[in-house]
């Protein structure tokens, strides 16, 4: 009866309460973190599995902050396209990495392509595809494909996202699909889009030497991404064994800590030669 509505009322606003509070200042803080330049970009090496020569990077996000630390992306990606900010902080990251290809190449270095993390948001939304194509015509020629995207396969739920990633990869910007093997793929729509990569997600990587019901889904997988002409990125190598075994079966690239954790920019650059 009525006690015991207002019985869960009174149990339920409190946290409710709390967490709104804290949200709203999570989201504060994120919008200061880009006026501040709380974020920067560590670089994770992809390597090419037979000859283990540096084939890319991965930009992913860091956020330094004064009072509580290094937040991982884990605690703050979610959150920030909840709120949408990740639509500013995406076009950041963006950006950063562009920069960080010119600066590169302006050094005189060998650059490597860096692949950016995109978020269900940023691919949604109207002028998303556009944006990113203006920008990356703003590079010289040379270093227009340095710059490629990565996206799941549960970004692509709504139309316009769909839409979005025809106009990139008609304009010849590279697209790889990210956490492939996790969910639920769709083969018909996969085979239409003109994808450059598949990355294969950490949780099937993981001790396949191992895991034979692993091996059997990481096989059908890679006879997949045959029969679509894609190259296949192994994510999440962590052991010497994982490594062999994938290059015994013909993957050709691999990213995980047995080859290199993510780097600072500086370190990165020393593997450009
Ligand atoms: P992700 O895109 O799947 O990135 C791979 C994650 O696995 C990274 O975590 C990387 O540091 C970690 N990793 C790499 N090798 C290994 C390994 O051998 N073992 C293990 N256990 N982990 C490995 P990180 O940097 O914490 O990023 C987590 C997630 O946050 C990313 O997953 C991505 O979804 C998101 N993220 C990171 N940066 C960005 C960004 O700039 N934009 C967007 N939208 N999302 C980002
Ligand atoms: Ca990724
Ligand atoms: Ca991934
Ligand atoms: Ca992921």
């Amino acid at each position: 009866g009525k006690a015991e509505g207002r019985g869960q009322i009174s149990v339920f606003q409190p946290a409710m309460a709390k967490y709104a509070v804290l949200q709203l200042a999570l989201e504060r803080e994120l919008r200061q973190a880009l006026a501040l330049q709380e974020f920067r970009l560590v670089y994770q090496p992809q390597i090419r599995l037979h000859d283990t020569q540096l084939i890319g990077f991965e930009a992913l996000i860091r956020w330094y902050q004064p009072q509580r630390g290094e937040v991982s992306p884990i605690d703050f990606i979610p959150f920030a396209e909840q709120t949408g900010i990740i639509a500013a902080i995406g076009d950041w990251a963006l950006d950063e990495a562009m920069a960080q290809v010119q600066a590169w190449a302006s050094a005189g270095l060998p650059v490597v392509p860096i692949a950016v993390n995109v978020s269900a948001l940023q691919l949604s939304q109207l002028d998303f595809a556009d944006s990113v194509i203006r920008r990356i015509r703003r590079l010289p020629i040379f270093l227009q494909d340095k710059i490629v995207l990565e996206l799941t396969e549960s970004t692509l739920m709504q139309a316009q996202s769909l839409q979005s990633l025809q106009v990139l990869t008609q304009a010849g910007i590279a697209v790889h699909m990210d956490d492939f093997g996790t969910g639920y793929s769709n083969l018909a729509l996969l085979s239409r889009m003109s994808l450059s990569k598949l990355k294969f997600d950490r949780s099937l990587i993981q001790n396949i030497p191992d895991n034979h019901a692993h091996q059997q889904v990481c096989r059908a997988l890679l006879d997949l991404a045959r029969a679509l002409h894609l190259e296949v990125v192994a994510e999440g190598v962590e052991t010497m064994a994982e490594a062999q075994w994938l290059n015994a079966q013909g993957v050709q690239y691999a990213q995980g800590y047995w080859f290199s954790h993510p780097l600072e920019k500086e370190q990165a650059q020393r593997l450009l030669v």
